[in-house]
């Protein structure tokens, strides 16, 4: 069934140890984390062994309802629960996952009386917001109380170390200026508790480059890693560095072709808006052969997410239910009925895990 996305397990294991090889090189540890692996098979199981072979030290997800279905799937490794929890969801997230990110001193309260009522111990990262402005105690003063409140007051929660975030809501770049803050932060907690912290967690995929240019301040010793494992195509092509050992190839996308027609490349008639009302612009190239495919935004996000690998075959653009290819140059003819291959990229990828319409397949090759 089309269209179909394959999931090629052992380029991500490769991706995988690749990254844990070059983050243990700098005394680095990795969380792998399996978010967007698909609902409905046992891939959050399968990707999280093979982040685990690979030599990651925990796995971990930003949904509770996720974890939950990791653990119902046999899943028994050290799990973090990524997403701030609800206060709905404590009693789950004592039950089902051995550490959290947290930032909030009521949750933690809540958190220490479900942990002495399950008679478990919690381990828990306190994030601390160092200017991206997603989640994260951002005063240093009540970030330092806080983790000492854990430490001393708070008896069935382990403080495990601390965290931050970059790179999401306000796309601050990692760097060394905001990453040694976050090490400082660390070294005076560990002064008032008087111990180590295992972990100070200088963020995800976006702090990778820093690991390779060898400029990640001493004192970060954890990275929970997501996109750069499942895909290395950002790496490669946005941030443009050398990580030569990413795949980019660890899933593909294949849809069908159900209409061949030689069409103008330039809409006739008074252009207005499209399906999403935007006004895209059109360039006219004269007649061209085109391909419609049964793939659409709803299943990949955006046209662009999308690289046919014979690179010949362009994408013009696309609606909720078609892709467009310019085929005119296509490498081998084609017709109605083939099968068109792409890599994604990671909203692609994303979006065809949500879509029910895309059939996902395992591949262990
Ligand atoms: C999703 C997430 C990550 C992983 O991000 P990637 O970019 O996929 O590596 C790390 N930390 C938190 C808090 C997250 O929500």
């Amino acid at each position: 069934m089309y269209p179909k996305m394959t999931v090629y397990l052992n380029r991500i294991e490769a991706n995988a140890r690749y990254i844990c090889e070059l983050a243990a090189k700098k005394g680095v540890r990795i969380t792998g984390v399996v978010k967007s692996s698909d609902n409905y098979s046992n891939s959050y199981k399968a990707i999280g062994s093979a982040m685990m072979r690979a030599g990651t030290v925990s796995l971990a997800d930003s949904r509770m309802k996720t974890i939950e279905r990791m653990r119902e799937m046999g899943v028994d490794e050290h799990i973090l629960l990524l997403r701030i929890p609800q206060m709905w969801e404590i009693s789950k997230v004592v039950a089902f996952a051995d550490a959290s990110l947290q930032s909030d001193p009521g949750t933690l309260a809540a958190m220490e009386e479900e942990a002495a009522k399950q008679d478990k111990i919690h381990e828990v990262i306190l994030m601390t917001d160092l200017g991206d402005l997603r989640e994260g105690i951002f005063n240093p003063d009540v970030f330092h109380e806080t983790a000492v409140w854990i430490e001393k007051e708070l008896p069935h929660l382990r403080l495990l170390g601390i965290g931050t975030n970059l790179g999401c809501y306000g796309s601050i770049v990692p760097d060394e200026a905001n990453l040694k803050l976050l090490v400082s932060r660390a070294k005076a907690i560990e002064e008032a508790i008087g111990r180590k912290l295992d972990i100070v967690s200088g963020g995800g995929t976006s702090t990778l480059p820093m690991l390779l240019n060898d400029t990640l301040p001493e004192g970060i010793n954890h990275l929970r890693v997501g996109e750069g494992i499942l895909l290395g195509r950002d790496l490669k092509t946005i941030w443009k560095l050398p990580f030569d050992g990413l795949r980019m190839d660890t899933y593909m996308v294949e849809a069908q072709i159900i209409e061949i027609e030689e069409k103008p490349s330039y809409p006739i008639g008074t252009i207005f808006v499209d399906a999403f009302g935007n006004t895209p612009e059109y360039t006219d190239i004269g007649n061209r052969q085109r391909a419609l495919l049964a793939i659409g935004k709803r299943d990949i996000g955006s046209h662009d997410a999308l690289f046919p690998i014979d690179e010949a075959i362009t994408v013009v653009g696309g609606s909720s239910d078609h892709l467009i290819l310019d085929i005119t140059d296509s490498a081998t003819p084609l017709s109605v009925g083939d099968i068109v291959r792409f890599l994604p990229n990671y909203q692609a990828l994303v979006n065809c895990i949500e879509s029910s319409d895309v059939t996902i397949v395992h591949h262990l090759e």
